[in-house]
């Protein structure tokens, strides 16, 4: 028996491990696929999620594996400097290969204690008022209190539970690719530039060492279980731009498409959802697997807590709560984007007009922060801007704040140097230090980074201890 099974070991499910097992939950991670995918995309860590990785001690271990870029041009690929003022020790994109991410993410995972299986697709779910029972494709079941689906876009888990994932199905697809081309760089750079005036999906961008990365529309939609190939880019190639540059050699060849759908629940009994399993959008603008890390780490400690026996009744179900209406949020930004990436005239012109507005750096600002994921507020209930934000990384006697979270507790934050988390102390930290660069007096941090109490009083701050961290222990 597991304390819980996660099925699929992608960036959310190796993260969910690795934030269990800081409350030395007995997780068991199935992964259905014997080797890592072969394409080699490149994906953008935001803002947000570089400050989680900061808070668990894993940046570092990160970024040598990365390319930091300023934290600008996402929006809609609007190309527009990075806003001043964003508020964040971190404020940059870190560029990285999404097979790396997912092995650093899996390796601290098992590090922690974490068991993952690979070659074992989850195919069947029976939940029972105990646990749940998993079946895998040779037919061996394995029992668990409790079963998170990770298993993406497609999820196995979400369609056995029964969990409708209503929204759009793609109208549009993308072919990407990497691969040689047989035309000099310049002449390349020279049309491609002509026709990213309108089309804005679109680029050949050289990758190093000859090879090209390749980004095209594709004709309709096609059954997207078979990739594309080379004879397919060069079609669309021509279509777009004349020419097929010559391509040839290609490294790795894949298509995606633009349905947007989200889960109805993200919780069904003791079977959770998070991830790509949850939501699906276009990528553009660079957030699912943002997106999925943030739900790992918005349900790691509130499941942990579950099972070891001290959550608040509700404490699960905040989980959907809080996290559906930011899919929901994301997914119409990526509603919104798209439409800014259509070559039709009436887009076109809504995206001078985004352009111009962007200079404003206000509206820069917001934009950025939506997809950065630091502009999310919780409703944890009333009160000063910060209540139900994340705490940026301050400076705090001891160093900096994220050095104090990496152990995924609570932490009090306290500059009266006359408040107390005892009763709760197993499970909450208190930093006393009247030097930390607060603007009120002390703040209730949970061990996602999220502030859900700003006070002086000893009882208020116990009654919120309680609402967020259970009983206390005497
Ligand atoms: C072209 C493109 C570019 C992108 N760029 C970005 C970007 O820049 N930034 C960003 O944040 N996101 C980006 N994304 C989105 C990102 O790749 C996904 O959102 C992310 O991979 C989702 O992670 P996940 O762990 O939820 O799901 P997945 O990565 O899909 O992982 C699910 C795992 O579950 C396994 N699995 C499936 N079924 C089963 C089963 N039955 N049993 C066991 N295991 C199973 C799969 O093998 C897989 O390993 C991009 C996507 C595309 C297509």
């Amino acid at each position: 028996m597991f304390d819980v099974i996660i099925a699929g070991c992608g960036p959310t499910g190796a993260m969910l491990a690795a934030e269990l097992r800081l409350h030395d939950v007995r997780v068991l991670v199935l992964e259905k696929e014997t080797e890592p995918v072969s394409f080699v995309r490149i994906v953008s860590l935001h803002i947000r999620s570089l400050e989680l990785m900061a808070m668990r001690g894993l940046l570092d271990r990160i970024l040598p594996h990365g390319r930091r870029r300023p934290a600008a041009g996402f929006f809609a690929a609007i190309a527009k400097p990075a806003p001043k003022g964003l508020d964040s020790a971190y404020a940059y994109l870190l560029g990285i290969p999404q097979p790396v991410i997912v092995r650093l993410l899996e390796e601290h995972a098992v590090q922690r204690g974490a068991q993952v299986r690979h070659g074992c697709a989850v195919v069947g779910v029976e939940q029972d008022d105990e646990g749940v029972t998993v079946e895998l494709a040779d037919g061996e079941q394995l029992r668990g209190r409790y079963l998170v689906g990770c298993d993406g876009g497609r999820s196995t888990v979400r369609k056995l539970v029964g969990v409708g994932f209503p929204g759009e199905p793609a109208r549009s697809e993308t072919l990407m690719g990497e691969m040689e081309v047989g035309v000099p760089p310049e002449e390349i750079a020279a049309r491609v530039a002509e026709i990213r005036e309108t089309q804005h999906r679109f680029w050949l961008r050289p990758f190093g060492g000859g090879v090209y990365s390749v980004l095209v529309p594709a004709a309709g939609v096609s059954d997207r279980a078979q990739p594309p190939t080379l004879e397919d880019f060069r079609q669309h190639l021509r279509a777009v731009a004349g020419t097929d540059f010559g391509v040839h050699s290609p490294r790795w060849m894949s298509r995606f498409g633009d349905a947007t759908r989200l889960a109805e629940r993200y919780r069904v009994g003791r079977v959770l959802l998070a991830g790509d399993a949850a939501h699906i959008h276009p990528p553009i603008g660079g957030q699912g697997l943002n997106l999925g890390v943030q739900d790992a780490f918005n349900l790691g400690w509130k499941l942990a807590a579950q099972v070891r026996g001290w959550a608040p009744e509700t404490l699960l179900d905040t989980y959907q709560a809080e996290r559906h209406p930011v899919a929901a949020d994301v997914l119409d930004n990526t509603r919104a984007q798209t439409e800014l990436l259509s070559t039709e005239p009436g887009p076109q012109a809504l995206r001078r007009l985004f352009t111009e507005l962007m200079d404003f750096d206000e509206v820069n600002r917001h934009l950025i922060e939506k997809i950065a994921g630091t502009g999310i507020r919780y409703e944890v209930g009333e009160g000063p801007d910060l209540l139900g934000r994340r705490l940026r990384d301050i400076d705090v006697r001891q160093g900096h704040l994220y050095g104090l979270l990496h152990r995924g507790r609570g932490l009090l934050l306290d500059r009266t140097e006359r408040l107390t988390v005892s009763g709760w102390s197993d499970r909450v930290d208190h930093l006393a230090d009247p030097t930390a660069a607060l603007d009120v007096p002390c703040v209730l941090v949970r061990p996602d980074g999220h502030v859900v109490w700003i006070g002086d009083d000893q009882q208020d701050l116990d009654d919120h201890l309680g609402r967020w961290f259970g009983e206390p222990t005497h």
